[in-house]
């Protein structure tokens, strides 16, 4: 082959690889959502442009024509290793300082020598000389290299070698089969690399040819083979693009300066929005892209209700190796659906609850209703027993005013739990002598208990303070519930009614009572029932033991209303031991 052929077949290699460019710049923008492609695009155009100017300028002999080529391939020149160093920058994710603002800078030295070289006839800051002088059968520009000149080229090798080490970096991060990708960006950097290093060091095995844009054809090569074998661009950066555009999550990241430095498409629609109302404060605050701070102010954790949607926000912190925090991540998870469903939990809950209020206030009125007419049944019946009947007469009446008298019971205990349930209820509060309670209690007591041959007794621990204030009905109607019970379950033996103080307040005490009997005890696995409403040991012992399985319901709620607890430990066949606490004031003459 003689030099013509060769010089033929080189310049025509270089234009045609620069199309391959071209359409590997042209493959790359239609996926240009993703910007690490974006920038592959641009800097392929820019391959495109170096390699084509350059094929031209060689088939060219014309001082004049090759000078504007030489400027078109400078375009190309320059621009390379900004565009490949922001490519590598995004492709490694080391890009969060990448700012329209810091990307314009870094193309400042690029376009200030391409202009310097288009005015280098006025001052040969540049080129400090340009002449064309003939070698191989070639017609080459033959330039002396001047300060601008060499700005560039260190400026150039900078850059380009900052964006390897970013990739050498990235390839020892990722794991698996993330490593071929990068590979392939890592070798097709390698060959206009050296060619390059090698022309400006002088090793030019054929005069004045610069290989550097037939390297690059090497690489656009390996790029080509990348997208068919391994889908250089379709795998493995759009499966992150994907993933952070795609989901229905608002994603943005930001600085040290809270400001927002990307954000993905629902972020993007979110900060559009003209209000936003944080749900958890209740407060309305209008959102747009002038505030972008407004999300990294709501604390984590925060519901947040922008248009229709309901989002809960998290921060995480970025931090770098070094542990250096270098900005927050702040997602915005649509939480939409899980709110609709407590939403509508909680206006079931409300209107059950209201339901229930209103069902105990119903009862709370009929029992109130039933009880006036009771006490006029039972006051007649008394006063019919009174008069003058026959033995059968007698018997009757008795037991209308028996059966009257357990009704009246029944309804005074319907009539208490629902008052409670409906919050009618309301704790008095006035001046009580604990002894004259519980002498009171006892003296009703004795009588039922002697009845059934029992020794009724109380004691009172010394420290007890007797003068207290609270609610004396309350404490009565309590304590006269369980003693009732403990006489009712018992057959033999006694009932013991036992104060003591459980923990004491600046001018309050909690006192300790226990009502201990020597009954049928409860079995264990019903213990834990017989405080709910209308629940009894054993239904057939209604027959027995009469009740409404409301007694011990209606003392958990006014022991609960009194600060207190309430509880039991029984043993079935030897007894029981009912206890409760009461919260109460201790009067002021009485310290
Ligand atoms: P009742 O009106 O049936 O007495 P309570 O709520 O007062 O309703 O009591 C519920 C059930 O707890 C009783 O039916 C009984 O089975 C059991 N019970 C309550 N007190 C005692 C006790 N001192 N000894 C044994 N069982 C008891």
């Amino acid at each position: 082959m003689d030099l013509a052929q060769l010089h033929l077949l080189i310049s025509t290699l270089m234009i045609g690889s620069s199309f391959l460019a071209l359409f590997l710049s042209y493959h790359a923008w239609k996926r240009r959502q993703n910007e690490a492609v974006l920038f592959l695009s641009f800097l392929m155009a820019s391959v495109f442009l170096w390699s084509f100017s350059y094929g031209l300028d060689l088939l060219s002999a014309d001082l004049v024509k090759k000078y504007i080529l030489t400027v078109m391939s400078y375009v190309g020149i320059t621009t390379v290793p900004v565009l490949w160093f922001i490519f590598a920058a995004r492709y490694s994710g080391n890009d969060h300082w990448l700012t329209p603002l810091s990307m314009k800078l870094l193309f400042i030295i690029p376009i200030f020598s391409i202009l310097s070289l288009a005015t280098n006839n006025m001052h040969h800051l540049f080129f400090t000389s340009v002449e064309i002088v003939y070698s191989h059968g070639f017609a080459f520009l033959y330039t002396q290299a001047g300060p601008i000149w060499w700005l560039h080229t260190i400026y150039s090798y900078f850059v380009l070698i900052l964006g390897f080490l970013m990739l050498v970096c990235m390839f020892f991060k990722v794991q698996g089969s993330n490593h071929l990708p990068i590979s392939f960006f890592l070798a097709g950097w390698i060959f206009p690399f050296f060619s390059n290093v090698f022309y400006i060091a002088d090793f030019r095995p054929f005069g004045f040819i610069d290989f550097t844009p037939l390297a690059l054809v090497c690489t656009v090569v390996i790029f080509t083979i990348g997208i068919l074998a391994i889908r250089l661009f379709d795998i493995t950066p759009f499966a992150f693009d994907v993933m952070f555009h795609h989901i229905p999550d608002g994603i943005f990241v930001l600085d040290l300066d809270l400001e927002i430095i990307n954000a993905n498409r629902t972020a993007q629609q979110l900060l559009n929005a003209k209000r936003y109302q944080n749900i958890s404060y209740g407060s309305e605050q209008e959102c747009s892209f002038n505030s972008n701070r407004i999300f990294s102010k709501i604390a984590d954790g925060n519901d947040i209700r922008i248009k229709e949607k309901v989002y809960n926000k998290t921060s995480t912190p970025i931090i770098n190796s070094k542990k250096q925090q270098l900005g927050t991540l702040i997602i915005l998870r649509d939480v939409t659906e899980r709110k609709q469903a407590e939403d509508e939990l909680l206006q079931a809950k409300e209107s059950a609850e209201a339901a229930s209020i209103a069902k105990s206030e119903f009862l709370a009125n009929m029992s109130h209703e039933i009880r006036t007419p009771m006490n006029g049944i039972i006051g007649f019946t008394d006063l019919l027993l009174e008069t003058e009947l026959s033995e059968k007469q007698q018997l009757y009446g008795k037991n209308v005013r028996k059966s009257g008298e357990t009704l009246l019971e029944i309804i005074n205990d319907i009539l208490d739990i629902s008052k409670i349930e409906a919050e009618k209820f309301e704790l008095q509060k006035q001046d009580l002598d604990l002894l004259e309670q519980i002498e009171e209690l006892v003296k009703i007591m004795k009588l039922h208990a002697h009845e059934k041959g029992l020794r009724l007794s109380y004691s009172i621990a010394q420290d007890v303070p007797l003068m207290l204030r609270g609610d004396p009905k309350c404490l009565f109607q309590v304590l006269t519930n369980l003693t009732a019970n403990a006489i009712k379950f018992t057959s033999y033996g006694e009932v013991n009614i036992n104060i003591s103080v459980s923990s004491r307040y600046d001018d309050a005490i909690m006192l300790l009572f226990s009502i201990r009997d020597t009954g049928i005890g409860i079995p264990v696995d019903k213990i834990e029932y017989i405080f709910e409403k209308f629940t009894q040991v054993d239904n057939s012992s209604t027959r027995k033991y009469g009740g409404t399985g409301l007694g011990l319901a209606i003392c958990k709620q006014l022991v609960g209303l009194m600060g207190g607890n309430i509880g039991v430990n029984s043993e079935e066949g030897k007894g029981s031991e009912f206890w409760f606490t009461a919260k109460l004031e201790i009067q002021a003459k009485a310290e």
